[in-house]
């Protein structure tokens, strides 16, 4: 259960740039979860509401974006989209690779009012 925190530090960056244009209300957050997150929208949802109490975010819309893990080949540098079971550079078979994203979650923009 790790959405506290990250929901958390979610909101506290949105206060501080909603802050920054002056906003009275914050409308809408645009969130981008990494598949391999292993974040659940609907405790992201249920912990910002709990939060938000008292903010001008309260009551905002969250959206939520996917997106799928990418890897590099540690040997050719390709970048590709790991298929499920199969973690191997589709160009060049090598199994040694790093995840450069689909682990994350965070703010892509935020519609104040
Ligand atoms: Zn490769």
């Amino acid at each position: 259960m790790h959405e506290l925190s990250i929901t958390q530090s979610m909101l506290d960056l949105v206060l501080e740039e909603a802050k920054k244009v002056g906003a009275e209300r914050v409308g809408r957050i645009n969130l981008v979860i990494g598949e391999m997150s292993g974040i659940v929208d609907q405790c992201v949802e249920f912990y910002f509401e709990f939060l938000s109490k008292d903010t001008i975010a309260h009551g905002a819309a969250l959206s939520f974006k996917k997106t799928p893990t990418q890897a590099r080949c540690r040997n050719c540098g390709e970048l590709f989209i790991p298929k499920e079971f199969d973690w191997s550079c589709p160009s060049c078979q090598n199994s040694s690779m790093e995840i450069v994203s689909g682990k994350e979650l965070y703010v892509e923009s935020i519609e104040v009012e």
